[in-house]
């Protein structure tokens, strides 16, 4: 059984093959849809998440996952949040990683008001009609600076206190088994298993 995820981030496509081990993932890439990019104009990880969905739904008519996701950080009044991917970059050439991280660190500067938050709402679309939804987080503080360098994105400066580590030194499995979307993606996986039934 193939499920397509509305995505054009092959890390997040890799986590997600990880998650949903025994389930075929493809993304719009692997089927030469180069330029699979709805737009975003949701005002919530959710809204986006079945906006792309939809899209991705409408174009291949077979099931879809489909997730938004973002870091909130508390003393920036959520922000980044949904807009993560292109923070920094509004009306500009794209940021790299390293600058969207040193953006943050540089807005938050060295209050000790930390206290942030990776988000993901996940999305299984079956057909127009039946959907399933789930959104979880992954709680942690901002650090003064990067540490570790596996992962994507923000992972260099979310540092998890219950394990003494920034989410970007975490090997591959215990990302997976604590971050926000493998556990949308382990509940997203339980539905999809009942439902294919
Ligand atoms: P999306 O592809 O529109 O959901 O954008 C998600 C953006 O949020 C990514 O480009 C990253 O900047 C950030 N993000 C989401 N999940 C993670 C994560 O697991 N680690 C680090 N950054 C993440």
């Amino acid at each position: 059984m193939t499920i397509w995820f509305a995505t054009g981030n092959a890390h997040k496509k890799t986590e997600l093959e990880a998650i949903l081990s025994g389930l075929t993932i493809t993304i719009p890439a692997d089927a030469g849809i180069s330029d699979f990019d709805p737009a975003e104009n949701g005002t919530t990880f959710l809204e986006n998440a079945l906006i792309k969905a939809r899209a991705l739904y409408n174009l291949v008519k077979q099931p879809v996952i489909a997730d938004d996701s973002g870091l909130c950080v508390d003393a920036l009044g959520g922000r980044p949040g949904i807009h993560s991917a292109r923070y920094g970059s509004e009306g500009k050439a794209n940021l790299t990683s390293t600058e969207r991280n040193a953006l943050v660190l540089k807005e938050l500067g060295d209050t000790s008001q930390r206290r942030a938050r990776f988000v993901c709402a996940m999305v299984l679309l079956f057909n127009t009609d039946r959907f399933w939804v789930a959104q979880e987080t992954l709680e942690g503080e901002i650090l003064r600076e990067e540490r570790g360098s596996r992962g994507f994105g923000y992972d260099p400066i979310l540092y998890v206190p219950s394990l003494g580590a920034a989410v970007a030194e975490l090997s591959e499995e215990t990302k997976n088994r604590i971050s926000h979307r493998g556990k949308a993606g382990q509940i997203i996986r339980r539905i999809a298993e009942q439902v294919l039934d």
